[in-house]
């Protein structure tokens, strides 16, 4: 079990091109860490150089009390699950699990008894003498991570293990795996594009951008306080709605309408006061939104309803704000602010909304966000 600490470690490939900055913080012993972003933020990269298979260009990595900067990934006392399994199609999956201690010379009764323990772990005891084609997507997933836990590493590093499944599989898998690791109490880095899957598994969650490490906190912290404008709208589904909005006094307008805010929002955010009129970005969760005529809230927008969709537990209704959409993508590009789109409202199945109407439109104006409009970092 160990500690893995990041210090100032930077990634250059090539001449130029810096795909990870100033990577600092510490995983703590037994932690279930997940590195998420969208594409290209350096995930992988990150998590490449932790294994020993990318170097470091600057900074410090230790695993446990040892700088592990130069050390062989064989010799760095970690375990790999990628999402190609990479298990040998003509070994069978005793073979395959078997294979790391094979390789690090264990006695051969040692090897049976680790092997047995871990597919009695992960159900696979009925399946150990079949070859991998005789398996199913999640059976192989459960031999690659077997083949991890054989070696009892100091951490598992996992890159986008689930991709290959199919939606149904992975739900089931991300908690099988959730739950191995806090039963084996080994320190885990897991890479993944999915902000639910980062959610549901991480102890904590650190929000890559731009090879920048945005925020790295508790999965509820990062949806209740996040960073700013990129962290909030990354973090959720459907994604928090951004608006360009002008603050004055305690009422808030956003587009042609007027939001008297509670006191409370205030209180909670200090430095959102201010005596003259101030633009802001104002974020709203779609939960935020419901149907005034079902569940009246502390404040009430009206907004032209452009699509419903019906899902059973809840129905998405989209309203044409005429305030200003903001972009997350790029908090440096102001010029992002400024194009119509709809917001997107989590409202009571019960309503009975339809496209074409004009709504009445509760707002937990309590819960509301707000985001300096040039650096788009949040104002608390
Ligand atoms: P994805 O979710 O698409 O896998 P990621 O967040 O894991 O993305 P990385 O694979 O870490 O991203 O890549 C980060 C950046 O570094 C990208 O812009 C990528 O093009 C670049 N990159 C990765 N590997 C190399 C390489 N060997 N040489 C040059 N650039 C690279």
């Amino acid at each position: 079990m160990a500690e893995i600490c990041l210090s100032n470690i930077n990634k250059v490939y090539g001449d130029s091109f810096h795909a990870i900055r100033n990577l600092t913080f510490d995983i703590k012993d037994g932690e279930f860490l997940v590195f998420v972003g969208p594409s290209g933020c350096g995930k992988s990269t990150a998590l490449r150089m932790i294994a020993g298979l990318e170097s470091i260009s600057s900074g410090e990595l230790r695993i446990g009390d040892r700088l592990v900067n130069h050390v062989d990934p064989k010799d760095r006392d970690i375990a790999m699950v990628f999402q190609s399994y990479a298990l040998y199609p003509h070994k069978t999956v005793r073979e395959n699990i078997a294979f790391p201690l094979r390789m690090a010379k264990l006695p051969k009764r040692e090897i049976d008894r680790r092997v047995e323990e871990a597919a009695r772990i992960l159900e696979l005891t009925p399946h150990l003498d079949r070859k991998p084609g005789r398996l199913s997507g999640g059976q192989r997933q459960r031999v690659a991570m077997g083949r991890a836990i054989v070696r009892k590493p100091a951490a598992f590093l996992m890159d986008e293990p689930l991709s290959n499944l199919d939606a149904k599989l992975r739900v089931q898998m991300r908690a099988e795996i959730s739950r191995l690791q806090k039963e084996l109490g080994v320190t885990t880095i897991y890479v993944t594009h999915d902000q639910v899957e980062a959610m549901t598994m991480g102890d904590r969650v650190a929000v890559l951008k731009g090879g920048v490490l945005q925020q790295i906190d508790t999965p509820k912290n990062l949806y209740d306080r996040p960073v700013n404008a990129f962290v909030a709208a990354f973090i959720g589904s459907p994604s928090m709605n951004l608006y360009g909005a002008a603050l004055s006094g305690e009422e808030l307008r956003l587009g042609s309408q007027v939001i008297r805010l509670p006191g409370e929002v205030f209180a909670a955010r200090p430095a959102l006061r201010s005596s003259d009129e101030r633009p802001v970005v104002v974020g709203i969760r779609p939960e935020d939104f419901d149907d005034a005529s079902i569940a009246p809230a502390s404040a009430e927008i009206q907004a032209p309803v452009t699509l419903v969709e019906g899902l059973g537990a809840e129905t998405m209704v989209h309203l044409a704000i005429d305030a200003p959409w903001v972009d997350a993508g790029d908090p440096d590009a102001i010029a992002e602010i400024g194009h119509q789109r709809s917001a997107v409202g989590r409202f009571s199945p019960k309503t009975a909304v339809r496209i074409g109407d004009r709504a009445r439109v509760a707002l937990n104006a309590a819960n509301l966000h707000f985001f300096d409009p040039e650096t788009r970092t949040s104002i608390w």
